[in-house]
């Protein structure tokens, strides 16, 4: 008789599927010695497997319960693959999955082959990425990443050294531009817009307060000599448009409301850096503070390293600054995040649905001394270690100092 439901292996149980377990544990480099047997001479679940399965589910994000079940088994079977195990290609209603494609999108990334993200899934983005590697590096654009695109993919990481693949486009390129931020480009996203409120709370509406934030940051960087753009008009002292868009593709995109839309515009305009404005909303009045985010994959530990500095900046600034409650930073795999092609922050500035988070933000004050921690925290991103002053410390008329 076959059960419709697959098993489940837990704490206690023994037999062929636990040594498959226990094997595949010790893969990943979790449980020291697969083939030790129980008391009846048969593989057991003990409590070593019990504990690598609940680090694993941990590593992995999945529910920790120590219980192998339907998802827990094919994650663990998918993190078995290392590059080069098998021949990788885009199976269209059976998307190969594993580890392995992982490091191949990981490695497409830091080369500058953009499939989108690093998610283990090898789907259209990669197969694209991968035919577009294969067209630079004179091989046949085929999409089958086999013994041949694998030797390529090895003779140039090594060319590639040191640091995490994604980061380091990204951090050659900080490094290069130098600490002055007169002629970067930046890019402003007020979130919402339109039809799309965002949090509305307290007599406070997301949409009008990033706008107004977006108007306050511009007006500094622009100050600095930086190229603003905003990614929506808003009522502010003047918005620029990026020579590389005409017209109707720049209205185009600004009155599209999606993540994606803005970040192909950050893209077309060359942005070096993209800040996103929101505020937080919440069933709850006792949330509060605020928290940052940037780009990045923790299952498979795949970050923008820039991104997460930018973020850490920000939130640094910001709490030292203000009385917000620190909500940290926080990786995350958003559109605006991920298709945009330079270091991108999304902020959330407080929650409108918290009583003290608004009274705040109602405060055209306080909304400067949220402008002026932004641009601080961009400012101390281009700066040398050893030009680092003490958090919350710096003004605008010193750095622009420094940065000369
Ligand atoms: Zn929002």
């Amino acid at each position: 008789m076959t059960s419709s439901r697959p098993p489940s292996y837990r704490r206690g149980d023994h037999g062929p599927a636990v040594i498959d377990i226990r094997v595949k544990l010790a893969g990943v480099g979790l449980l020291e010695r697969p083939d030790v047997l129980g008391d009846a001479g048969l593989a057991l679940f003990d409590d070593e497997c019990d504990l690598a399965v609940r680090r694993f589910q941990q590593q992995r994000g999945i529910t920790v319960d120590g219980v192998v079940g339907p998802l827990t088994y094919r994650t663990l079977d998918e993190a078995c693959w290392t590059l080069g195990d098998r021949v990788l290609s885009y199976a269209p209603g059976r998307l190969m999955r594993g580890d392995d494609v992982a490091a191949l999108q990981g490695r497409l990334l830091s080369m500058g082959f953009d499939c989108a993200r690093v998610d283990g899934v090898f789907g259209v983005e990669t197969d694209a990425a991968l035919r577009d590697f294969q067209r630079n590096v004179g091989l046949v654009a085929d999409g089958i990443c086999g013994p041949d695109t694998l030797e390529s993919l090895e003779r140039l990481a090594r060319t590639i050294s040191g640091g995490a693949p994604q980061g380091l486009r990204e951090s050659v390129a900080i490094a290069r531009s130098g600490p002055t931020l007169a002629g970067k480009v930046m890019v402003i996203d007020p979130g919402h817009g339109g039809q799309d409120r965002g949090a509305v709370a307290h007599d406070l509406d997301e949409t009008e307060l990033v706008e107004d934030l977006a108007a306050r940051v511009e007006g500094r960087l622009l100050a600095l000599g930086v190229i603003a753009y905003l990614t929506r008009p808003v009522s502010g002292p003047g918005t620029g448009t990026p020579p590389e868009l005409d017209q109707d593709e720049t209205r185009h995109h600004r009155t599209m409301a999606s993540e994606e839309a803005r970040a192909a515009f950050a893209n077309a305009a060359r942005a070096d850096l993209v800040l996103s404005l929101h505020t937080g909303g919440w069933r709850d009045p006792a949330a509060a503070g605020v928290a940052s985010y940037y780009y990045g994959n923790d299952r498979f530990g795949h970050f923008s390293e820039v991104g997460r500095r930018l973020a850490d900046l920000v939130q640094r600034e910001l709490v030292a600054r203000t009385d917000l409650v620190d909500c940290r930073t926080h990786p995350k795999t958003w559109d605006l995040l991920r298709r945009t092609r330079m270091p991108a922050v999304r902020v959330e500035l407080g929650y409108l649905t918290n009583p003290g988070d608004s009274a705040r933000l109602a405060e055209p004050e306080f909304r400067d001394l949220i402008a002026e921690g932004l641009i601080v925290a961009v400012q101390r991103l281009y700066l040398p270690p050893e030009d680092d002053a003490p958090t919350g410390v710096l003004h605008l008329p010193e750095l622009a100092a420094l940065g000369r």
